[in-house]
């Protein structure tokens, strides 16, 4: 018997529980792992308040993060105690995640843990900080480099944002923070960010083009912020938008685009092909400050999730969370 947060819909509402599972109760997939550690996203804390439409069959274990030890593997790739790391694949989404002692997974899901990772610091990275990765090198293809001026990170001190300010910060760029927490500007200078905005200021809608102040954006919120990070960004520059925590919408013009040579880049790392998810993993084991990681993250157990869960949909946690599932 093995611990396991499990989903269930009850008059439709989502009801999340601790539960206890057997190994019969999984699904059947090619590689059975021993979950270490999983983390909490945002997506996450949308999947087990059931705020957002993520999970759609019912019982599910959520949880769309997980590092682990492979007990028995059906596919050659893997073989009995390799190391391994899962994000994105719709794992805790349409197929049964990280929130459990055990699960079974595709081999093709999987990635070999970089040999200088430990699993609690891939967790602290987990989604977020992979997110946060592809956003700088979405950067970086498009010409940013830390010459070119100041990059604007919004959403700041949640986990993609938190990772973005550390990296770009170890990178050589001089990185801007937006935030809605400005008891969190102690939290945001001490992982490289030099300047602090308000969320409020932000968030007033924009002209269509504005005085130009960014090389660049990471933008994990939406909305009016990310309209007026367009509006304010350098000619020739490049915006790498991963998220919606303010919302879906984008109110903006074609202004920034066609007088301004401006670029916004999708990110997504869900989908994400195996190479690229591989080269932000080694990216991520040099690049990230150690302290930086220790100090963005904190650990919780099964039982702790609902709560959190409550807390990341709005808006309440500072950094990253991992959780042990030893
Ligand atoms: P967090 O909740 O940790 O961070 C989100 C941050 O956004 C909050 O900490 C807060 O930062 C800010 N925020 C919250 N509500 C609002 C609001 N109403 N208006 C403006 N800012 C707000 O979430 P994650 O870092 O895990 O994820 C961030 C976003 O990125 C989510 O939308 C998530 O779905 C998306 N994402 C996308 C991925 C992809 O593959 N494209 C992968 C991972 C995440 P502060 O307090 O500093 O203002």
């Amino acid at each position: 018997m093995f611990n396991a947060l499990v989903l269930n819909q009850e008059e439709g509402k989502t009801v999340s529980a601790v539960s206890q599972l057997e190994l019969t109760d999984l699904p059947q997939e090619d590689v059975l792992v021993k979950v270490d550690y999983s983390s909490l996203n945002y997506k996450d804390g949308l999947a087990i308040t059931g705020k957002g439409k993520i999970i759609r069959n019912f019982p599910m274990v959520p949880g769309i993060d997980l590092v682990g030890t492979v007990e028995e593997s059906a596919d050659s790739r893997y073989k009995s105690g390799d190391k391994v790391v899962l994000t994105g694949w719709g794992v805790g989404e349409n197929y049964w995640g990280g929130y459990s002692q055990y699960a079974r997974l595709k081999a093709d899901w999987l990635v070999p843990l970089p040999e200088n990772m430990d699993p609690v610091r891939t967790m602290q990275i987990g989604t977020a900080g992979l997110t946060a990765m592809l956003c700088v090198m979405a950067l970086e293809e498009g010409g940013v480099t830390p010459d070119k001026g100041p990059i604007i990170v919004s959403g700041a001190a949640g986990g993609v944002g938190s990772v973005a300010v550390s990296l770009l910060s170890g990178l050589g760029y001089q990185v801007t923070a937006i935030t809605g927490r400005p008891e969190t500007a102690d939290y945001l200078k001490s992982l490289g960010a030099s300047e602090i905005v308000t969320r409020e200021e932000m968030a007033e809608p924009a002209r269509p083009l504005e005085k130009q102040r960014w090389a660049g954006a990471v933008d994990t919120v939406g909305d009016n912020i990310l309209g007026r990070i367009l509006a304010e960004t350098d000619y020739n520059g490049v915006v790498a938008a991963c998220g919606l925590a303010a919302s879906f919408k984008l109110p903006t013009t074609v202004m920034p685009f066609i007088l301004r040579n401006v670029r916004l880049q999708g990110v997504d790392s869900v989908m994400c092909p195996v190479e690229r998810r591989q080269e932000a993993w080694q990216r991520l084991a040099k690049q990230l400050p150690d302290d930086a990681v220790g100090e963005i993250a904190q650990l919780i157990g099964l039982d702790e999730l609902a709560d959190y869960a409550e807390r990341i949909t709005n808006g309440q946690v500072k950094g990253r969370v991992v959780v042990d599932l030893n």
